[in-house]
């Protein structure tokens, strides 16, 4: 069975996610036979069921949520409980920040109960699901979040998630075949204290990251007017490395990175 993402929502900030201008859906990877969805933000239930082929949540390994706001995880209940046959069977794996696995988290507490095993993300740390390996990156956000770097058929993968920028985030992933990178504003409304990404820090991090190629994604209301594929193109003849701007339903096979 090939290896391949596919953005199954493109969607980032509260107001592309209201209006659903770009689906909110995760991030759906298929690595060495494991199914995992990454951040099932609103409505990635549906979409799974929408896109064609469709992707059976029933088939899951793991679910993973990098943080705790809404639209990275609203719908990683219903996706434990797919995965583990309604609670009936105990199998697959959830990962998250132990803030989103306690307190006042969307992630109910006895959805927790069905999993095999409910693991806290942490910094540096390597986790596995079946021979995928993934390596937690913590990153500056408003409350605790993580980036990952999957390795598969000694191909790397790396997801910039929710953050602010930091000096030390570009080497932390370095050298991945694809570099995926979550822009959710542009300049003009990017405030010294915004903890997310704009497009420039995004070029920055492929610049000093080098990956082979990149992918933008979880764009807010400003980058989509600014048209992520042409601002794409635009770092891709700057950068000299492909830089592409993800759109919903997106499948790109990993084996051929
Ligand atoms: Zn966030």
């Amino acid at each position: 069975m090939a290896d391949f993402v596919q953005f199954l929502g493109t969607a980032g900030g509260r107001f592309v996610v209201a209006r659903q201008q770009r689906s909110s859906a995760g991030t759906w990877l298929q690595l060495c036979g494991q199914r995992i969805i990454l951040d099932p933000g609103p409505g990635t239930l549906l979409r799974c069921w929408q896109v064609q082929p469709p992707r059976d949540p029933r088939q899951l390994d793991a679910v993973i949520c990098s943080h705790q706001h809404i639209d990275h995880c609203s719908d990683a209940n219903v996706m434990v409980e797919a995965m583990t046959n309604g609670g009936y069977e105990r199998r697959g794996l959830l990962f998250a920040p132990q803030e989103a696995l306690s307190g006042d988290s969307p992630l109910c507490r006895y959805v927790q109960e069905f999993p095999e095993e409910v693991v806290a993300l942490a910094d540096g740390l390597q986790h596995e699901v079946g021979s995928v390996r993934f390596t937690a990156v913590r990153h500056q956000h408003t409350t605790e979040t993580y980036g990952l770097i999957f390795v598969s058929q000694d191909v790397r993968l790396g997801f910039v998630t929710d953050t602010s920028y930091f000096p030390e985030l570009p080497g932390r992933y370095r050298d991945c075949h694809l570099l995926v990178v979550n822009v959710v504003l542009d300049e003009r409304n990017h405030p010294a204290t915004a903890r997310h990404l704009s497009l420039s820090h995004a070029e920055q991090i492929i610049r000093e990251a080098q990956p082979g190629q990149a992918i933008l994604t979880h764009f807010g209301t400003r980058v989509i007017e600014r048209n992520p594929e042409r601002v794409a193109a635009g770092m891709s003849e700057r950068l000299g490395i492909p830089v592409t701007a993800a759109t919903d339903g997106m499948k790109l096979r990993t084996g051929v990175l």
